[in-house]
């Protein structure tokens, strides 16, 4: 899940992180009133769950009171990358002298949480890993012993920050690592963190995403997911506990468990379809959490045709079946479907969608076909057999010499005067061809 900026930089700043002061405001009459308290030139900043605000026109500078006014009424409602402005923060404006990035992450490769900083701030730190990656550096913290003072050093030097600006950063950096682990997080990112004109570190923009796996011991995180930065979809499978990623394909897919699901997405692809979305509906699901996930499928209206996956061990295939019938009942529909349904009672299955119109499939092969095929609004055409499978050695060529000289001993005294190796080669290579070709 990922936090808005205020709220990853309030966690911040119960880490001893310094950041700007500021409130949320969702109308621009509240934006002038937090402005006239600020008592200062503000800027206001789109609150919406991408990055690259600023580029987009979501953050802007005000002056006055009446300006953080007319800016608010600007950016509010808008719409940057696909995703409504409902709120802006208006924090005291920082005189900005420097811009530097920092920010924690996993490192999948070195299997290690890995703090990341560049003295090139502010701007995509994915295009300055990409045109200049030395101009970024890391350090691998160990999980045992966290953070040590020399790799803060080292990231402090690299950064050129001088006096009391290391120390400062120190505090940072440690609460930073310290947020992100307390917060189960995935990242924890401050891009930028400024030197002001005074010459002190302050963290103007944050960023936090949490690992949702750990969402269970963190009610107070958990309280502030924001409804409104969420599709439907996304919200409807949350409440089901299903796993659901919405994708751009035309194929929506129903499986139980990640790693089958990924496979059907793969075999999908392999016969020219594309998945329109990631769903594992997980183990033991009932016929409810079956009847919710198709619709959640159904409802994206990419979808042209619908593949079960469904390989029945804790979950019963009869279960599964239930819910099919019971979404169908719900929400009717004229988007063709195709079952595999193996395993725990899959005769029971397939006996309560013999009533549905469906096309079932034995196979993982067949229903990806099918399903394919249905989507294209074509008929199925089963691929013809494949052609008997024939025995044919490859020998190397130097054994065929040998084995062809053994044949023909009166061969030998005039293959021993010529060059031996090439005739003896094309000869050999040539007859078991001939043969294999006759058969
Ligand atoms: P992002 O574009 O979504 O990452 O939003 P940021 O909060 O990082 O803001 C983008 C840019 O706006 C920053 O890199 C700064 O250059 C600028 N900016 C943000 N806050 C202030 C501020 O208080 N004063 C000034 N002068 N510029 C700011
Ligand atoms: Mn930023």
């Amino acid at each position: 899940m990922k936090l808005h900026e205020y709220q990853s930089k309030q966690i911040f700043a119960r880490y001893g992180i310094p950041i700007p002061k500021g409130q949320v405001a969702s109308a621009p009459e509240e934006a002038r009133h937090i402005a006239t308290e600020l008592g200062k030139r503000v800027v206001v900043k789109s609150q919406v769950l991408v990055g690259g605000r600023g580029k987009a026109g979501g953050v802007k500078v005000a002056n006055t009171p009446d300006e953080a006014e007319q800016v608010a009424q600007k950016i509010l409602g808008m719409n940057i990358k696909g995703l409504t402005v409902r709120k802006v923060l208006v924090d005291e404006a920082a005189d900005i002298q420097h811009e530097i990035y920092l920010g924690v992450v996993i490192n999948r490769a070195a299997r290690r949480v890995t703090m990341m900083a560049s003295a090139a701030g502010g701007m995509d730190i994915e295009e300055v890993a990409r045109v200049s990656p030395e101009k970024i550096v890391k350090v691998l913290i160990d999980p045992f012993i966290g953070l040590r003072d020399y790799q803060v050093r080292q990231i402090a030097f690299a950064l050129g920050l001088k006096g009391d600006q290391i120390r400062d950063f120190g505090v940072i950096a440690n609460g930073l690592y310290k947020a992100f682990l307390d917060c189960d997080a995935s990242l924890a990112e401050i891009n930028p963190l400024v030197i002001t004109g005074e010459g002190k570190l302050l963290a103007v923009d944050g960023k936090i995403v949490t690992d949702d796996s750990g969402m269970f011991r963190h009610q107070d995180l958990a309280a502030l997911r924001d409804m409104d930065e969420e599709t439907s979809s996304e919200a409807e499978a949350r409440k089901f506990g299903l796993s659901y990623i919405q994708l751009d394909g035309e194929i929506g897919c129903m499986v139980n468990g990640a790693g089958l699901a990924m496979t059907t997405m793969d075999i999908v692809k392999l016969f020219g379809g594309n998945p329109a979305n990631f769903l594992d509906i997980g183990g033991g699901a009932s016929a409810d959490k079956v009847a919710a996930a198709l619709r959640i499928i159904l409802a994206d209206p990419k979808v042209r045709a619908v593949l079960f996956n469904i390989f029945g061990g804790i979950t019963r295939c009869d279960e599964v079946a239930k819910g099919i019938v019971q979404a169908l009942q719900q929400v009717p529909t004229q988007v063709p479907m195709v079952v595999r349904l193996v395993g725990t009672n899959e005769e029971e299955g397939r006996a309560i969608l013999a009533g549905a119109k469906m096309q079932t499939a034995s196979t993982l092969v067949e229903a990806a076909q099918k399903a394919v095929a249905a989507a294209k609004g074509e008929e199925y055409v089963p691929p013809p057999p494949p052609p008997p499978f024939v025995y044919k050695p490859r020998l190397h060529a130097a054994v065929k010499a040998i084995r062809s000289a053994a044949r023909k001993p009166s061969a030998k005294k005039s293959a021993a005067k010529k060059p031996a190796r090439k005739p003896a080669t094309k000869k050999a290579t040539r007859k078991p061809v001939k043969k294999a070709a006759k058969k």
